[in-house]
């Protein structure tokens, strides 16, 4: 378990699960997750959505990755209601690409559904999992096309790699996203490990692990 450095709101137990976490220590899948943004409040059964969010003390909420980035969220509502939340961000989830609606990528929607809740994004203690890095993340002009159309890009987010092609940061955009969003850099506990580089420990889809999963998951209590 990667457990992200930061100071914590309340009492909580947040992290990232690599191949030495006992099954028994991680949640319940309680979603299908199809690399869109979908943000729901954690159901009891399993639901078509990519990131979850509850208030309940004692649920431990996930999302399974293996190259995609899980990001974790922690902050007070405002009547101090701990809120806590995970989401699934890969490219087309981070970009908000083929997703029909407009809000933009899942992590603006999962800190659009705190501040509906009566949450400020500078409460947040927030963290992105290890992932699939700028080192190995080679990408399609396509992935390049939809990471541009987003308000926070930047040119320095891709590089050109040995190969000719671009690779993209998506720890980089999620995280310029997040300052975009009013979130504290102060209050970031990433985790910045790549998924390819550390087979001893990752999981990673494009290395060739087709079924086994890292989660980022978050308890409160
Ligand atoms: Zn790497």
């Amino acid at each position: 378990m990667l457990t992200p450095g930061v100071p914590i709101p309340f009492p909580l137990r947040w992290g990232f699960s690599t191949r030495q976490d006992a099954p028994e220590t991680l949640p319940e899948p309680r979603l299908r997750q199809v690399h869109r943004c979908g943000v729901v409040e954690a159901p009891d059964a399993l639901v078509e959505a990519d990131g979850l969010w509850t208030s309940r003390v004692g649920v431990r909420i996930g999302v399974r990755v293996a190259d995609c980035v899980p990001v974790l969220l922690a902050g007070p509502l405002a009547d101090g209601t701990p809120w806590v939340a995970a989401l699934h961000a890969g490219w087309r989830g981070a970009t908000g690409y083929g997703d029909p609606d407009p809000g933009g990528g899942i992590l603006r929607r999962g800190v659009a559904r705190y501040r509906v809740l009566g949450g400020n994004p500078q409460d947040l203690a927030w963290a992105c999992g290890p992932a699939i890095q700028a080192c190995h993340f080679e990408v399609g002009p396509e992935v390049i096309e939809a990471a541009r159309r987003d308000p926070s890009w930047r040119e320095g987010l891709q590089a050109i790699g040995p190969g000719g092609k671009a690779h993209l940061d998506l720890h980089g955009l999620l995280k310029a996203q997040a300052l975009d969003l009013g979130m504290d850099p102060a209050k970031d506990g990433s985790v910045g490990l790549c998924t390819m580089c550390r087979p001893d420990l990752l999981y990673s889809y494009r290395r060739g692990d087709t079924t086994g999963r890292q989660w980022g998951w978050i308890e409160i209590g």
